[in-house]
């Protein structure tokens, strides 16, 4: 079991029925589990060069700006609809009930800036390829997809195909 793998928090039948909820709030609230998980994810980045990474809302961000902070990298958000101020764009992805919609401001990435991406959790890639997708339009370049966790029984792996996916905890 890796260190950071223990302050996880597996809630079974959550939201529904036959879900088991991998739950990151049980890692951030010890000290020594946030920092493990941050200096774990900043050590799978390490060797890579980036300009800014982009957090997605919500728990993307409790890992993404500490990252960012600390390797001296900028950090831009990734909002769900209608959360962000000023201009922006947006791309729409299924869900397995519906379909979600996530934005981005037009300025905050810059013509061929460097981008990791942080989230808590992939299961599926539906989320970060729509993330992908709206930074490519702003022509980013995503050199990096980084989680906490990784469900790879859902195959996010297979949707994020020629893109560069790292995780610290991976449950099959
Ligand atoms: P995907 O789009 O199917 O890869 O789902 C990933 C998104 O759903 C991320 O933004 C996660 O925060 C959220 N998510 C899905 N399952 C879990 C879970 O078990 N724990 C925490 N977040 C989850």
């Amino acid at each position: 079991m890796s260190t950071v793998e223990k302050y996880i928090r597996s809630i079974p039948d959550f939201p529904e029925q036959g879900i088991i909820f991998r739950d990151i709030t049980t890692v951030t609230q010890d000290p020594e589990g946030l920092q493990l998980a941050i200096k774990s994810m900043e050590d799978k980045i390490k060797d890579k060069d980036f300009d800014v990474i982009v957090g997605l809302e919500a728990r993307g961000f409790m890992f993404g700006t500490p990252i960012a902070f600390d390797m001296k990298k900028a950090f831009v958000p990734i909002r769900k609809k209608g959360k962000l101020p000023w201009k922006t764009i947006s791309e729409s992805y299924d869900l397995e009930y519906g379909s979600a919609e996530i934005e981005i401001h037009t300025d905050a990435i810059k013509e061929g800036q460097k981008v990791v991406i942080v989230d808590d959790l992939i299961a599926t890639g539906g989320t970060v390829k729509a993330a992908i997708n709206l930074i490519e339009r702003l022509g980013g370049e995503v050199v990096s997809c980084l989680f906490l966790t990784e469900l790879a029984g859902l195959n996010g792996r297979k949707a994020l195909e020629g893109y560069n996916v790292e995780s610290v905890v991976v449950y099959e």
